[in-house]
């Protein structure tokens, strides 16, 4: 499977900073060493042009992140401190979707070992979410022509609020969550779909639903191109999730969503979302779930 990665998707955090900026390359060490990937197969992704982040971003707020002049507030909603290279790293991470969905539309199947930033709102950044890499790739495709209608299956554990905001009034663009209900966002922005479950939903619980809601959301709407946010923050044991999802039902969500929509011949995008594992390290063992199901199913062992 091709990927987007490039090492600038790492830029260092003050000690003790929440958010695991490690994992990336910590996941793409992992991949290639399992054998998931080879060399050949990553690209490596340029900066997003401001003119495409434009197609979903506004003028004053990507000013704001070019020139270092966001408030005080404004950084603290978006969770992650200010600096050039995070400006650098937040537009080759939206490259990397954009890239890798050209991918997956030419090889069935691709990911990008970053992304899937849900929090990100046209006008301002939240939850350690800059940009919007999925709102951004889709509005590229479709001016380009190179799709028309979208669907974003987004699993990880908090409500994808800025996607569905983007998408609110865009008929071709299906947006489905399946999230914690308790969980931040607590002020939760209507998808197409959204199922918000109690804590400690567990692993059979989930997958009955996750089941049934896709199902029914591939019948309903057909599209050229699957987005699936394969956050592993549903994971019991995970900082800011509550969902508790066992190894073994990661495995099988990743399995069910993949055979899914592979099963049906529809281009499918895999992103990273979220993961707030123990370490960085082991956040990227979980990420790599969604390569280790899907190498299952496009090189069956003999
Ligand atoms: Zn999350």
């Amino acid at each position: 499977m091709r990927v987007s990665y490039t090492p600038d998707y790492f830029v260092p955090l003050p000690e003790k900073h929440p958010f695991p900026m490690g994992k990336f390359p910590a996941l793409q060490r992992m991949l290639l060493d399992e054998g998931l990937i080879g060399e050949s197969d990553i690209v490596a992704p340029r900066q997003a042009d401001w003119a495409d982040l434009l197609l979903v971003h506004e003028r004053g707020y990507l000013d704001a992140l070019a020139r270092g002049t966001l408030t005080k507030k404004e950084e603290r909603k978006m969770g992650l401190p200010w600096s050039e290279a995070l400006v650098k790293r937040s537009r080759h991470a939206v490259q990397g979707t954009m890239n890798a969905a050209y991918m997956a539309l030419e090889d069935g199947i691709a990911a990008n070992l970053a992304g899937g930033t849900h929090h990100a709102f046209p006008g301002h950044g939240e939850g350690f979410c800059v940009l919007n890499d999925v709102a951004v790739a889709i509005r590229a495709l479709k001016r380009s022509r190179w799709i028309r209608r979208a669907m974003v299956i987004d699993l990880d554990v908090h409500q994808g609020n800025g996607t569905a905001a983007i998408f609110e009034s865009d008929d071709d663009v299906f947006t489905l969550s399946i999230h914690g209900e308790k969980n931040y966002p607590f002020r939760k922005v209507d998808s197409t779909v959204d199922i918000g479950l109690p804590d400690g939903t567990g692993d059979d619980a989930y997958m009955a639903i996750l089941q049934s809601t896709v199902t029914r959301a591939l019948e309903v709407f057909p599209c050229d191109l699957l987005i699936y946010l394969a956050g592993v923050d549903v994971l019991k044991g995970d900082r800011f999730g509550r969902l508790d999802l066992s190894r073994d039902g990661l495995h099988r969500r990743d399995r069910f969503l993949l055979e899914e929509v592979m099963g049906r011949q529809i281009p499918l995008l895999c992103l990273l979302s979220g993961g707030y594992a123990e370490s960085p390290e082991l956040t990227a063992d979980l990420h790599a779930t969604t390569h280790r199901e899907a190498a299952r199913l496009i090189l069956p062992l003999a």
